[in-house]
């Protein structure tokens, strides 16, 4: 139910911290490890060019699907568990506490199926209402397709759009550049660091979940 404010946060590392692999380049370590070693090489090959920045778009979510066609239900749930890890209870609480003043979303370049399960580890599934990304379809066991909704930082802003008629108030939380135009489009853009690298970001910067939260409680209060 609309609660006049929506908060939506980016989902790789947002709303957990890359450390040194986001979900994606972990599940296609996951795959690898059940492969040959061309495979392997392939996959070590892609994360490093996805770490070095040079895979934007398309040009990372083609040979992404292509290589983790084989991944099933039960490496999604590995990878989300190993990276719900570095959540602590005080941020599930804060979380919570939060989608009681807000409809929650995530908006994200990165894989629905991922952060449904994240989610359901951290006992948050059924506080987002919004999840839109790209989603991992199995045709068969241990084959599956990728249906693309969200390709692009752009695309992120656009679906933020989407949300404007139904709120009066929109925050965006991020942290990296992928974010810039959701958090421009948005009415509160707020960065996570969670390494708290002293970077200049262009928007007010918090370095925990329940800083971030605070932050946003006391906008909405305000607003
Ligand atoms: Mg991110």
């Amino acid at each position: 139910m609309s609660k006049q404010a929506c908060i939506i946060f980016d989902f790789d590392g947002t709303l957990y911290p890359i450390a040194p692999y986001d979900s994606e380049q972990r599940l296609i370590r996951k795959v690898a490890d059940a492969k040959g070693t061309l495979f392997r090489q392939r996959a070590k090959r892609l994360i490093a060019q996805d770490q070095a920045g040079k895979l934007i778009d398309d040009a990372f979510h083609t040979r992404y699907a292509h290589l983790v066609r084989t991944a099933t239900p039960s490496m999604i749930d590995e990878v989300a568990r190993d990276i719900s890890l570095f959540l602590s209870e005080e941020d599930s609480k804060a979380l919570a506490a939060l989608s009681c003043r807000a409809d929650l979303a995530i908006l994200t370049c990165g894989t629905e199926n991922l952060v449904e399960s994240f989610l359901q580890h951290i006992g948050l599934r059924e506080h987002f209402f919004l999840i839109r990304g790209k989603r991992l379809v199995w045709d068969e066991p241990g084959r599956n397709h990728m249906v693309v909704d969200i390709d692009s930082p752009q695309a992120k802003a656009e679906a933020l759009e989407l949300l404007r008629s139904q709120y009066r108030t929109i925050v965006a939380v991020g942290d990296g550049p992928t974010d810039m135009p959701m958090l421009h489009a948005s009415d509160l853009p707020l960065i996570i660091d969670w390494n708290r690298n002293k970077r200049e970001y262009p928007f007010e910067t918090y370095g925990s979940i329940p800083d971030i939260c605070m932050r946003i409680l006391a906008y909405l209060e305000s607003a």
